[in-house]
């Protein structure tokens, strides 16, 4: 049994939380987007730029030293936080984003060959979508898409049946970002692998809401932005199994990643994590994340998920009664994501009218346009939760919306 979250003693440490927006407190419920931050992380940042910044690996200095210890510390963190071997497995990145651009790019052009098929799903944000159809078009290469189930789920069906082309790679989101829908990633690596694929998983939007183990997923790569799980923005991280990233020739050439550069004899490249981590990187980003991660650890992903899924039933409850409500995303298996339309009326004025009432939701594509195309929607106005929203919170919005939709019926 999991802890019960209090999200009030969480909101304290969130100094954001406290202000008002249009003259209302705010109520954030756009969370999927990004995630506001405690203290501890604002605190370790700002230590770090006070104290002792430096450049990282390069000097002998006391300040250099300092803060290689502490962003090397920061990997360690995160290794443990996913459950990889060895924090030569993790790479930092800028974010998803980047972790699935350098797997397209470093292993994808190597593997990748005219008439292969790369497999994603119908639920993926765009930066598992684009990356594959950039370098599918430079390979001569396919990219399919598994389809979705009318209440949101992936259709299992269907990806059996897609998996006997025998794709090179698999790669899909462990949790959607629009419909809110879990992954059984286990099952869906297991199937992939079996045909001879290796998997990709999308965790963005699993790390701060679910325990993450990628040994026992079994995935080849995992990637998550930082700041989705209370972090900094411009870091996040790319697990690769470590036979695979020793295979894998580095994406971007510089300093930090090689051995010896020589113009005449050539170059050779440093050994793992460093060979991927080309430049000076997000030093303060790193450690945040790392603090970020620890202090989730502390209330407990387990209790943080339990009441996310609190706060989204209770919203579902309540949305459940307006007139032309419709859900786009109920699978059972699903987190903190409460995605809807209303009958004639535009998601983006819902939208609109509650940030007028102080509620921050988003509303639009959510950068899976191929899902609103499967629903056949042009948008969708989201809610999605994190570990400070109260369930007085979700009765504010659920009232706003109420009062939004009536204006814009009358
Ligand atoms: N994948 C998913 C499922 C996401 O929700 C997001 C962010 N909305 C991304 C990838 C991309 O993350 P970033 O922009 O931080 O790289």
């Amino acid at each position: 049994m999991s802890k019960v979250l209090d999200p009030n003693h969480v909101r304290a440490q969130f100094p954001i939380l406290t202000r008002e927006v249009n003259g209302k407190p705010l109520v954030y419920l756009d969370h999927a987007a990004s995630a506001q931050k405690p203290v501890p992380v604002i605190e370790a940042q700002r230590e770090y730029l006070m104290h002792y910044h430096s450049n990282v690996h390069r000097g002998v200095h006391a300040l250099s030293q300092q803060a290689t210890d502490a962003f090397e510390h920061a990997r360690t963190i995160v290794q443990r936080h996913i459950g990889a071997a060895s924090s030569s497995e993790i790479i930092w990145m800028a974010g998803a984003t980047d972790g699935i651009n350098l797997v397209a790019q470093a292993w994808g052009r190597e593997n990748i060959s005219k008439g292969d098929v790369i497999l994603i799903t119908e639920m993926e944000h765009h930066a598992n979508i684009v990356p594959w159809q950039m370098l599918a078009e430079e390979r001569g290469a396919h990219v399919e898409a598994v389809g979705v189930l009318d209440d949101g789920t992936l259709d299992l069906q269907d990806f059996q049946e897609k998996l006997k082309v025998n794709p090179k790679l698999v790669a899909f989101t462990h949790i959607s970002n629009t419909l809110g829908t879990i992954n059984d990633a286990k099952q869906l690596t297991a199937w992939a692998q079996a045909a001879g694929a290796k998997v990709l998983i999308d965790g963005s939007q699993a790390v701060p809401h679910a325990a993450v183990d990628v040994q026992d997923l079994g995935c080849d790569f995992y990637v998550f932005s930082g700041h989705k799980s209370y972090g900094p923005t411009g870091i996040g991280v790319l697990y690769g199994r470590q036979s695979l990233l020793e295979s894998m020739r580095p994406w971007k050439g510089g300093g930090e990643m090689i051995d010896v550069v020589s113009i005449r004899n050539g170059t050779t490249y440093a050994g793992l994590p460093h060979k991927f981590e080309a430049g000076t990187p997000h030093i303060s980003g790193a450690i945040g994340l790392g603090v970020a991660l620890t202090w989730l650890n502390g209330l407990g992903v387990e209790s943080v998920m339990d009441h996310e899924t609190v706060l989204a039933a209770q919203a579902r409850h309540g949305l459940r009664k307006l007139e032309g409500m419709r859900f786009i995303g109920t699978a059972p298996e699903s987190a903190g994501v409460v995605s809807f339309v209303v009958d004639g009326v535009h998601p983006y004025d819902i939208g609109t009218l509650l940030d007028s009432q102080g509620v921050a939701v988003r509303t639009g594509h959510h950068c899976t346009q191929p899902l609103m195309e499967r629903f056949a929607v042009s948008g969708t106005v989201r809610a999605s939760f994190g570990a400070y929203n109260t369930l007085q919170e979700v009765d504010t919005f659920v009232a706003a919306t109420e009062r939004a939709v009536n204006m814009l019926r009358a």
